[in-house]
């Protein structure tokens, strides 16, 4: 077999990249106070901020936008979408909205309030929050194989049932608002859930009689990570494998950023003919109309089409081994990374990598900067500088883990790009001892990763 992952699409339109020079970044670098999310985005050469809404799009995508309808109600786009959602979910109602953390904020803002709990593998930050608003209290119970970095498992996303039935049973089944099984499991690494993981997770929402709710954004990586890992599955389609763990739940939340390769759109799916007519009250209150939901015509289309199009077996295959090619290469040089790699992305222990940089010192933030000056490759650090906290006494209580993640949009990388950032790990490898830890100087009380100011220590 040729090792050589070929792209299954030639490129027919370019968006052209400005290269820069070290000299220039490191005063870039400077002037954005050492934080990337304050640099522009033509500054950077490799962007692997996110996954989110960052996807090529298709030319059968983009021609599907040109028969954009954008009548207020019933637009021929939206019967197209609805088919296209019904026709994966097979769920009985599809409400569409301008992205996920809007059917978040339908479905569990509804849901929630004080004294209600939902229990998940992992809470996705905007799922959380969403949560958290509402009143009520989010708790993860992911297994624990799930948290250790280093361990090999085929399917570190599943969630711990023990633990669930525990967490119903403390609360009170009438308390739960919902159990959303996140998969791909995005916050813990894009790590999969089995098929057998969701088929308990149903079993017991039945025993206990509460809602059982998908956060699907990622479904078409996991039932490939399904396919090769998981027996029984060997001659299924990814289709088919999304739709069997669809019928498994009472509905889904979707960001269609994610696996429906849009620049923007999500929907909310339910079957419960109550549940459903309320959150379509709220949707039409905040959203827009049921039939639109925040969305245009266009979007509408493209997302019809590009849901689809993910679950294609060229496009999949692409897509995990590519992102696995990274993986294993940074993992053989001696750059300890999440183990196995994900689905989206591939996360550095940065406390590992630079173990000379204290934690409160931010090894995470240091290597996102030396990615930049050395290379201008855009990351993100989630660790001490995303959800650090300090005590009394102004000391840093760090994050659980200090890791920077690379993540891979959709369709935009080729594979001569991915070995320009291999190439440049094998700088930073060498002169890893070098690299110097960071402070804040600036912040702000929530959130303060996409806003603070920081400093190298000299
Ligand atoms: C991105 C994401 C969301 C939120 O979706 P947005 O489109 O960014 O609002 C929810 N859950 C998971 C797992 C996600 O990755």
């Amino acid at each position: 077999m040729p090792k050589t992952i070929i792209e299954p699409f030639r490129i027919k339109m370019v968006e052209p990249i400005q290269m820069t020079t070290k000299q220039e970044r490191i005063k870039l670098l400077k002037q954005a106070h050492y934080n990337t999310f304050l640099l522009q985005a033509k500054d950077v050469i490799i962007d692997l901020l996110t996954d989110s809404g960052t996807s090529a799009m298709s030319s059968a995508q983009w021609s599907a936008m040109m028969l954009g309808d954008e009548s207020y109600a019933g637009a021929r786009s939206w019967i197209k979408m609805e088919d296209s959602v019904k026709d994966i979910t097979n769920y009985k109602y599809i409400l569409p909205t301008h992205q996920g953390r809007a059917a978040e904020r339908i479905l569990y803002g509804h849901l929630g309030g004080k004294g209600k709990v939902f229990i998940s593998n992992t809470h996705f930050d905007t799922t959380r929050a969403n949560i958290e608003f509402s009143g009520a209290e989010a708790v993860d119970c992911l297994t624990e194989v799930g948290k250790n970095s280093a361990t090999e498992h085929p399917f570190k996303g599943n969630l711990d049932i023990k633990k669930l039935n525990d967490t119903i049973n403390d609360w009170g089944a009438k308390n739960v608002g919902a159990v959303i099984l996140t998969v791909t499991n995005n916050s813990g690494g894009g790590q999969p859930v089995s098929m057998n993981n969701a088929k308990e997770v149903a079993q017991a929402c039945k025993a206990h009689g509460v809602l059982f709710i998908l956060d699907a954004c990622r479904i078409a990586e996991n039932s490939y990570f399904i396919k090769q890992r998981e027996d029984g599955f060997e001659n299924y389609t990814y289709k088919q494998i999304a739709q069997e763990m669809f019928s498994l739940a009472d509905g889904c939340t979707m960001s269609a950023k994610k696996d429906a390769m849009v620049n923007m759109g999500g929907f909310l799916a339910l079957n419960n003919d109550k549940l459903a007519e309320e959150c379509t009250n709220l949707l039409i209150i905040t959203e827009g109309f049921s039939t639109y939901g925040g969305l245009s015509g266009r979007d509408m289309e493209a997302l019809a089409v590009g849901f689809q199009e993910v679950f294609d077996a060229d496009y999949l295959h692409y897509r995990i081994t590519s992102i696995t090619y990274l993986g294993d290469k940074l993992n053989a040089m001696g750059v300890p990374i999440m183990l196995p790699v994900g689905g989206h992305a591939v996360y550095i222990d940065a406390r590992k990598f630079y173990s000379h940089i204290p934690i409160n010192q931010y090894p995470g933030q240091s290597l996102v900067c030396d990615l930049y000056e050395k290379g201008g490759i855009r990351s993100v650090e989630i660790g001490s500088v995303m959800f650090g906290k300090y005590d009394d006494k102004g000391d840093l209580i760090p994050a659980a883990m200090d890791l920077v993640r690379l993540a891979i949009p959709r369709r935009v990388y080729t594979q001569s790009h991915i070995d320009y950032v291999i190439e440049i790990f094998e700088e930073l490898l060498k002169n890893r001892r070098k690299s110097k830890g960071i402070i804040i100087t600036k912040e702000t009380e929530f959130l303060r990763h996409f806003t603070a100011h920081f400093k190298r220590i000299d």
